[in-house]
């Protein structure tokens, strides 16, 4: 395909060129195409990541010591000291490489999930695919809120705006047309029939036809060079760099004490130089960044299975400290299914029957059922209804709503009556329309009808009537009243509390105008009256509010509906109490930042709020020390979805711009999934707090003893190879098993974590200064009682009492509650259990097979040895659940 002025080109010639038509390609001629064009991608610089992960590993310091060890033990004639070393660094190396290879796969996995999509015409019918699929001559549908997925000519855009700053920087809206361009030189910015990849749909809807893709595109142009972004490190990982560097430079000074001491004794030197660098290299937990970053994603993983996508690492760590849930109603505490129950009109009730969006049910006033075609008002109410909107009722297999289910209703309702708006459009030539929009709360659609332009208008009912100045009353229409008003307000005030979502209709005639605008369309409407549907709540969801209070989290909830309806399904959910306020968008107008932070603590519900209003919440929240979760859909939310901690977009009916502001997309848009995340986040990071607090008080025990041994006159306890070996079995299986534990059972009955209390506390450090020392004193305890034995022999003790004792200490680091109160949780995570296995059985390898035992200078063991190793093994366990028991008796008494 030439590169084409596609602006100045007629569309029908656009459809010949890129073999297609108004309707789009079929499935066929699109893969057929893909194959010619690629994938809709901005293309990525390729990187060798593995060969550069591999090399990385080689790149610390410490291990750059330790190979000028090994080539020193050689030279001198320790050739098997150098090869056994030699080895398990190419261990070490390979663990290190495999553990951060698999954290990388899983994080570009996760980058996959939140993928972008477009909806495409195939053969007329629109279908939702991956954007990267899209190619010339598909038909996109892009809608307010949507990134544009490819450079597309307009075929249809009423009402279209875009905003193209990270095309041509101009902040401004750009309004779009779909006439033709004469001039084919013309500015990015002036092709105004056109849209452009990147850009985003600020207003409006449209239909277009995508005439480049990928590096064709026009950013594809300007951005030839893009290569991948990395994602920055988390705090968490930032600070554990931090605290492994530190710990390098600790374990160095002490490995020189190490050395030195020896040397001063008159040790072999080369043994203790080669035991004092192992010992550095041991006592850094270089691995941590890697695990951390592979438990996240493992975590990240099963949350998406749980239908929460998390799009920023850090996100994890802020959930487990959220103190508050601010949640949008309709679809996220309710079901989002809504039906029509009640009209009103000509000052009378109408009930209607029948539930969900089968168009089955009848009418009745006044308890006598009743054709609502045969009555004028009813037949308006009803036609504006169905006419003002944009979503469709489709049959296929059962009844569904493509598009708003606010908008479905009124077509369920006027085809319970026997209309149909096909039909119906076939005297109404469809003219323009002003979209729904959150903050005005109205939507009208234009028509021509009879040679007459007629706009149907709908929305929330006291807008509507503060904009109407007639009735359309007994079949004609008359001036509205005062006395009108009074008696509309109160069926309104009997509607929304009892939960029911109330909409207000009417029309007008207007004259022919370029622009239809809501101000020259939205004044002076002939009221008709209201129709009222109820949306039901969510089933499980005030369990799940339930849950997230007495987990320290209240749920508070933003909605644009009406107080009453929003106060009435509060209290339904138990989101609301007697003492709990609704607080209403005016009235936070009105208030001053003073009074609001004074006023907010309070309020459960905010209604009739705009999206605006959602940013001055958050704001206030976070000054009181809230930690903010918030939810949001349209396009006006991504300011306060950007600001809040956790800014939760939604998977369904979430804009792109909604989904890109936050930090977490849920997939069904369901509350109850947000307390499952606080659930997962929170039991993640105790697993990334477990592994930390069992590989740092490990790396002290180990130090503490031969720093120990040192000092006190006693020989070395274990040479370099067996320090190297400790240190591969604690780094590797358990720690990473320890990602996999299932979260504490009351993990929901903690209050939040603090912000401030880190996954390194200082009772991460208490608590390895007791393992420490407990591991120091069985160890070397034994070594002094079996130095008589032969220096091998008390040293093959001395290694197994310190391996033996690390896998008791993992049952110390995983739980703050005592395991001996709590046995069963032995026992319930099977990975740690074979893991422990694993490297009980790679011990009794390298004590107990010969030639092997030979390579790292061990002699085998008696049962009744094994006995005392097993025994003083397991003082680190007594010590520490010791001390947890004693810890949580005196919380208790406090
Ligand atoms: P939430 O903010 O909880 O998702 P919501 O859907 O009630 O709730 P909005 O979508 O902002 O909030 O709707 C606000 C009000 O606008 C509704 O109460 C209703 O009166 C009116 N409204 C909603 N949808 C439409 C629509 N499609 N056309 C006209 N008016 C609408």
């Amino acid at each position: 395909m030439s590169e084409q002025p596609w602006h100045s080109v007629p569309l029908n010639d656009i459809y010949k060129e890129l073999e297609s038509s108004k309707t789009g390609l079929s499935k066929s001629e699109a893969e057929e195409s893909f194959k010619k064009y690629g994938p809709n991608k901005l293309s990525k610089k390729r990187e060798f990541k593995a060969l550069k992960i591999f090399i990385n590993q080689f790149k610390s310091f410490l291990v750059g010591l330790l190979v000028v060890a090994i080539i020193i033990s050689y030279f001198i004639g320790s050739t098997v000291d150098a090869v056994v070393i030699g080895i398990i660094v190419i261990l070490n190396t390979i663990l290190g490489f495999a553990q951060e290879f698999k954290a990388e796969r899983a994080v570009e996995s996760l980058k996959k999930m939140s993928a972008p999509k477009a909806i495409v015409l195939r053969e007329g019918k629109p279908v939702e695919i991956s954007a990267d699929q899209l190619v010339p001559g598909d038909v996109i549908v892009i809608n307010e809120g949507d990134r544009i997925p490819a450079d597309a000519r307009l075929i249809e855009a009423p009402n279209l705006e875009t905003d193209e700053s990270a095309l041509t920087g101009e902040s401004n809206s750009v309004i779009k047309m779909v006439s033709v361009f004469k001039e084919e030189k013309i500015s990015i910015a002036d092709r105004k029939n056109m849209v452009f990849m990147n850009t985003t749909v600020t207003r409006g809807r449209a239909t277009a036809i995508v005439v480049s893709t990928g590096m064709s595109t026009e950013i594809g142009k300007i951005a030839k060079s893009i290569s991948e972004q990395k994602s920055p490190p988390t705090p968490l990982q930032e600070k554990l760099s931090v605290v492994a560097k530190n710990l390098g430079f600790a374990a160095l000074a002490i490995s020189f004490l190490v050395f030195a001491l020896g040397a001063l004794r008159g040790e072999d030197l080369i043994e203790m130089f080669t035991a004092a660098i192992s010992l550095a290299v041991a006592a850094v937990p270089e691995g941590l960044p890697a695990v951390v970053t592979i438990t996240l994603a493992m975590g990240l993983r099963r949350m998406a299975k749980a239908k929460s996508i998390i799009r920023k690492l850090p996100v994890v760590e802020t959930l487990g400290s959220a103190t508050i849930i601010c949640s949008d109603k309709t679809g996220t505490l309710t079901k989002n299914e809504m039906t029509v129950k009640q009209m009103y009109t000509n000052h009378q009730l109408i009930n209607v029957s029948g539930s969900g969006y089968e168009p089955e049910g009848y009418f009745t006033k006044l308890n006598k059922t009743f054709d609502p075609l045969k009555n004028k008002n009813s037949e308006l109410l009803l036609r504006a209804g169905a006419m003002c909107t944009t979503a469709s009722l489709t049959h296929d297999h059962e009844w569904k709503i493509v598009g708003d289910p606010t908008e479905g209703a009124l077509l369920v309702s006027s085809k319970k009556a026997g209309m149909d708006k096909e039909s119906m459009l076939k005297n109404h030539v469809f003219v323009g329309e002003i979209p729904f929009d959150s903050g005005r709360k109205m939507m009208s659609v234009i028509y021509e009808k009879d040679g007459k332009k007629i706009a149907y208008i709908k929305g929330a009912p006291e807008i509507l009537l503060s904009k109407s100045t007639h009735i359309f009353y007994n079949g004609s229409v008359r001036k509205l009243t005062a006395e009108d008003k009074k008696k509309i307000h109160a069926v309104l005030d009997k509607m929304t509390s009892s939960a029911l979502r109330v909409l207000g209709i009417g029309y007008r005639y207007v004259s022919s105008s370029k622009k239809y605008t809501s101000q020259n369309i939205e004044t002076k409407i002939i009221f008709v009256g209201l129709q009222a549907m109820i949306d039901p709540p969510r089933p499980e969801v005030k369990e799940a509010i339930n849950i997230s209070r007495s987990a320290g989290i209240e749920t508070v909830m933003i909605t644009g509906d009406h107080a009453s309806t929003a106060g009435a399904i509060a209290t339904e959910l138990g989101l609301m109490t007697k003492d709990d306020k609704v607080m209403i968008g005016i009235e936070l107008d009105k208030y001053s930042d003073d009074k609001l932070y004074s006023a907010i603590e309070n309020v459960r519900v905010f209604a009739r709020v705009s999206p605006e209003h959602k940013l001055r919440i958050v704001n206030t929240l976070k000054s009181k020390g809230h930690v903010v979760a918030m939810t949001g859909d349209g396009i006006n939310d991504a300011p306060a979805l950007k600001v809040a901690d956790i800014g939760i977009a939604m998977g369904i009916k979430g804009t792109d711009v909604s989904k890109e502001a936050s930090d977490m997309i849920l997939m069904d848009d369901n509350y109850n999934s947000i307390v499952k995340a606080v659930e997962e986040g929170r039991g993640i990071f105790d697993n990334i707090k477990k592994f930390i607090r069992y590989l740092i008080s490990c790396n002290v025990g180990e130090v503490m003893a031969i720093f120990v041994a040192m000092l006190i006159g006693l020989p070395l306890p274990l040479i370099a190879v067996q320090i190297l070996w400790m240190n591969l079995l604690t780094d590797g299986l358990p720690a990473l098993a320890l990602g996999f534990d299932p979260p504490t059972r009351d993990i929901m009955l903690q209050s939040p974590r603090g912000t401030k209390e880190g996954a390194i506390s200082k009772d991460t450090w208490i608590f390895s200064i007791f393992v420490g020392l407990s591991i120091m004193v069985s160890t070397l305890l034994l070594f002094w009682m079996y130095l008589d034995n032969g220096l091998n022999y008390a040293r093959t003790i001395a290694f197994s009492t310190i391996v033996v004792a690390q896998m008791f200490n993992v049952f110390n680091s995983r739980d703050d509650k005592s395991i001996f109160e709590n046995p069963s949780a032995l026992f319930n995570n099977k990975l740690l259990l074979l893991a422990l296995l694993m490297s009980v059985l790679l011990q009794i390898l390298v004590v107990h097979v010969g030639i092997v035992g030979q390579y790292f200078g061990t002699v085998p063991l008696s049962l009744a040895d094994w006995g005392f190793v097993v025994l003083a093994g397991s003082l680190v366990l007594f010590v520490i659940e010791t001390k947890k028991k004693f810890r949580i008796k005196t919380a208790e008494t406090q």
